[in-house]
């Protein structure tokens, strides 16, 4: 079998660390069986979608890594669902509703009171085509409900295992509204079959939904996909993330300097067994992903948990892989100054923090004078390399009598104004002897 798989975004938002997981997931399943991977901007809506939404969203999966092999709109589609809706009527398995919201709400409760389970009790069925004629010409505007078939709906889902729904226990669902615009539910069955989805990976929201879309795609003669529907994300604590979500769009994400591979990694391994570890590349993230792996229950995501994987992700990252984000950064200090700080820096941008600790100026912070001035004397002729720290040191040692934190945090102060930092033997040679005998008897340098 061909996979085909797809990622359906309302562009009416940026896309949040939560659909970029389900993005992602997509993606690896696809890559991972050869297939293909469709992104599908469900665009029906179209007073809150906009094209720069659109835009945006495939900015956000670029960044992570995600190409889509093709993409269509929702907005484009309208005949085809126009078809489907024709095909429905005719095999009597749309029906026109004419009930106003208060109307639903009332018989919900008479039935909820009665101790019946509070579906829609299919008084639209039975309209003869005099008492419809009498609503339309009250100014009533037909809404329209799939009919659902009594019997069992059943699935195996990749993720959750067997699932199965009673017919009649579920509401016939709305799928054309009185506006005569369309829910969700039927044109994404619709673009599934046409754009011959084999596996609907999406989150477990959507459970109650596939009950119902397993149906529709029986009425209009195709076989259903595969689905798998993953847990949804939660907070460290378990807390739900929905409200703040938005506040983890990926937009925002990169913008706070998280790398991409970071987010992807973390994304990947969310709701699984398997340790967070960082991938270099998404080709790693591939060969290790497997849709068996993720589990039922909630994925935990932590801001935090995301920050120590970037920092984690940048300590193995090589000079070559970034050299051009930190010249655009401004930092000019080349490979050994990159594998100086690589350890110290949470983002990228931390690059730049130690650049203007070792370009200069920094105030030096010095305590004691005397000890300062007997190092500065000592201070080695250049040329530099990595030794000169050690031999340094020693002769500092050796005329001084210090050892440990006495001999050393007084230089480390004077030399970068700081108390801690990446290893002086690495940012010595880089600051030169001009400067480390400036800094070393307090001057601005
Ligand atoms: N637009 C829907 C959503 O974002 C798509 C759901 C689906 O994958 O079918 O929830």
């Amino acid at each position: 079998m061909t996979v085909r798989v797809r990622f359906a975004p309302s562009p009416t938002g940026r896309i949040h660390i939560g659909n970029a997981r389900t993005a992602l997931l997509n993606w690896l399943f696809a890559r991972g069986h050869g297939g293909a991977f469709l992104l599908r901007l469900d665009d029906t809506d179209r007073e809150r979608s906009t094209q720069a939404f659109a835009r945006g969203i495939e900015e956000d999966l670029a960044w992570l890594g995600i190409v889509p092999d093709e993409v269509a709109r929702q907005s484009d589609r309208f005949a085809r669902y126009d078809e489907a809706v024709e095909r429905l009527k005719e095999a009597g398995r749309l029906y026109a509703c004419y009930e106003t919201p208060e109307e639903l709400e009332r018989k919900r409760k008479r039935r909820l009171a009665r101790g019946l389970p509070p579906i829609y009790d299919r008084a639209g069925l039975e309209l003869t085509a005099d008492e419809r004629a009498r609503l339309e010409a009250e100014g009533r505007a037909p809404h329209w409900r799939f009919r659902l078939e009594d019997n069992r709906i059943a699935w195996d889902d990749l993720i959750r295992g067997a699932q199965r729904f009673e017919g009649a226990a579920l509401s016939d669902p709305v799928l054309i509204r009185a506006d005569g615009t369309y829910l969700y539910t039927l044109p994404s069955v619709v673009d599934d079959i046409d754009f011959a989805i084999s596996h609907v990976i999406r989150g477990e929201d959507h459970v109650a939904n596939t009950a119902v879309q397993i149906q529709i795609f029986e009425a209009l003669g195709a076989p259903p996909p595969a689905f798998a529907h993953h847990s949804l994300l939660v907070g460290a604590e378990g807390e739900a993330l929905s409200k703040r979500l938005g506040t983890l769009s990926i937009a925002g994400l990169r913008e706070e300097g998280l790398e991409p591979m970071a987010v992807a990694s973390l994304a990947a391994t969310l709701g699984t067994s398997e340790a967070v570890a960082p991938h270099a590349d998404m080709g790693e993230l591939v060969r290790q992903f497997d849709i068996a792996h993720l589990a039922r229950a909630p994925a935990r995501f932590s801001v935090d948990e995301l920050r120590a994987l970037n920092a984690r992700l940048l300590h193995d990252t090589p000079y070559e892989a970034v050299s051009g984000r930190l010249e655009r950064l401004g930092v000019t200090g080349g490979e050994a100054f990159w594998t100086a700080v690589r350890a110290n820096c949470e983002t990228l941008a931390d690059a730049r923090f130690w650049w203007e600790i070792v370009a200069g100026p920094i105030s030096p912070a010095i305590d004691d004078p005397d000890y300062c001035r007997q190092a500065a004397d000592e201070l080695p002729p250049e040329p530099w390399d990595d030794t000169v720290w050690k031999s340094w040191t020693g002769r500092v040692k050796a005329r001084t009598g210090r050892k440990g934190r006495a001999l050393f945090m007084p230089l480390r102060q004077a030399l970068t104004g700081l108390d801690h930092g990446p290893e002086l033997a690495a940012l010595l040679p880089l600051i030169g002897r001009d400067k480390a005998l400036k800094r070393l008897s307090g001057q601005t340098a």
